[in-house]
């Protein structure tokens, strides 16, 4: 049990005390956790970063998506600044106590001399504990949530105390860009549009989840997108930037194994020339490598599809349907556009109630073509075109028996959208800050 010190009281029943439930994911300056009201049983969520911290009185899964969508990046930005307000007031500090010790001026660490080094950094200690470093001018009081639904309960700790949050208070604050968020997005931006404009092609990437660890709220995510018919899948791991390329024909992958040697990265290059992965030290390296496979798959064109069925009716919508799609007068299918609620799959969220509103039921096949039947959250669901027919003949899959039915499901890629399928699902992708999963959803 956590005593209410240390979180806000029931505001049901007054009660102080709070059973700890799961806790949904815990970053190096953030947290989120779940509570239960020991007396009434009221859910609540617990949510600190920085040096602020929130206490909501939680109903239905919208407070968390709330707190993921607009509190979490308000509050890094905030202690961002205040990180700021501090090196300034650290540097100011210095300069003084050097100067009154009769040091250089950028004297630190191991510049200070032995015989007053404790006194140098008890000077240090003590200014660090002072208000004035604590909470600096403009940062008194932890600032306040951007744009808190109507209707929920929510109490911020001030150096005071738990305060009730004032829904109207917050309806006209911004919800920024997460800083980790806005610079991630600067240097993939910059570096994609480096390589069209280089190549003189077009392409739009779709973000995937983080290919190298958990990433919950999906602040680094990586991208997939297509040059001639190779799929090029592209993020960071811890220090480097992972390039991966796979194509349906061989590469000419002389380049890019020349700039492997020179610089010897990690590299691995399949026997055929039909996939490459090679890891790159920084941005200059990455908008180099990404050129060197471009170049090598600029000159592959995709194998023309053949004529069109007339057997099935389809609706174009921004879906390119692809030939020969079988209706067996059982059923259609229907292409949606998915922005999931929750984006890591590692971090599975057990909701306390359920939340109808925010749920799609969603039947996809599996790399086998059985179909699944999953419930998940989804923040959209958008359908992109519908076929009454959906078994095509794909290529002879020589694992299969060779009486066992030559059709299988298709699945609908970014690649068979048309052009304004795919800014379609850039700009969910860039309004929900989500990954946009396309479902080829077989509607029996
Ligand atoms: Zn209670």
């Amino acid at each position: 049990m956590i005593p209410a010190k240390t979180m806000a009281k029931c505001p049901w029943c007054g009660c102080t005390t709070w059973d700890l439930g799961d806790q949904r994911y815990n970053t190096d300056d953030s947290s989120v956790g779940h509570y239960k009201c020991t007396g009434c049983l009221t859910h609540a969520v617990f949510f600190a970063q920085g040096h602020a911290n929130l206490f909501v009185i939680s109903e239905l899964a919208a407070e968390l998506i709330w707190i993921e969508l607009a509190v979490v990046p308000a509050w890094a930005l905030e202690a961002e600044r205040l990180e700021a307000a501090r090196a300034e007031l650290s540097a100011i500090h210095r300069l003084e106590t050097n100067k009154a010790m009769g040091l250089p001026p950028d004297a630190r660490g191991m510049a200070i001399p032995d015989d007053v080094r404790s006194e140098w950094t008890d000077r240090l200690a003590s200014f660090r504990s002072s208000a004035a470093w604590q909470h600096p001018k403009g940062f008194e009081r932890s600032p306040l949530p951007p744009q808190m639904p109507a209707g929920m309960k929510a109490f911020i700790r001030q150096p005071t105390g738990w305060e009730q949050v004032n829904p109207e208070d917050t309806a006209n604050l911004p919800i920024p860009t997460h800083p980790i968020r806005t610079r991630h997005e600067a240097l993939f931006g910059e570096t994609f549009a480096a390589v069209k404009s280089a190549l003189e092609i077009e392409f739009v990437p779709t973000e995937l989840p983080s290919g190298y660890g958990p990433d919950p709220l999906n602040l680094v995510p990586w991208y997939s997108f297509f040059i001639g018919p190779v799929e090029f899948t592209v993020g960071p791991r811890k220090r480097v930037i992972s390039i991966s390329a796979k194509s349906p024909l061989p590469m000419n992958l002389i380049e890019i194994h020349e700039l492997s040697e020179r610089d010897e990265p990690t590299y691995e290059r399949d026997g055929d020339d039909l996939a490459v992965l090679i890891h790159a030290w920084g941005r200059e390296k990455l908008l180099e490598y990404l050129l060197a496979i471009g170049r090598a798959a600029r000159v592959l064109r995709q194998p023309g599809r053949g004529p069109r069925s007339d057997m099935a009716f389809e609706v174009r919508g921004l879906v390119n349907w692809p030939t020969h799609l079988h209706d067996d007068g059982q059923g259609g299918m229907v292409v949606l556009a998915v922005v999931d609620a929750f984006v890591s799959p590692a971090t599975p969220r057990k909701p306390w109630r359920h939340n109808p509103w925010s749920r799609a039921e969603l039947i996809e096949p599996n790399h086998h073509g059985i179909s699944l039947e999953r419930m998940e959250p989804v923040l959209a669901c958008v359908p992109l075109g519908t076929s009454d027919g959906c078994w095509w003949r794909g290529e002879p899959d020589p694992k299969k028996d060779c009486d066992e039915s030559p059709y299988s499901p298709w699945q609908c890629t970014l690649e068979d959208l048309t052009h304004e399928g795919r800014q379609l699902v850039r700009t969910l992708q860039e309004l929900y800050r989500r990954p946009v999963r396309l479902v080829t959803h077989i509607d029996t």
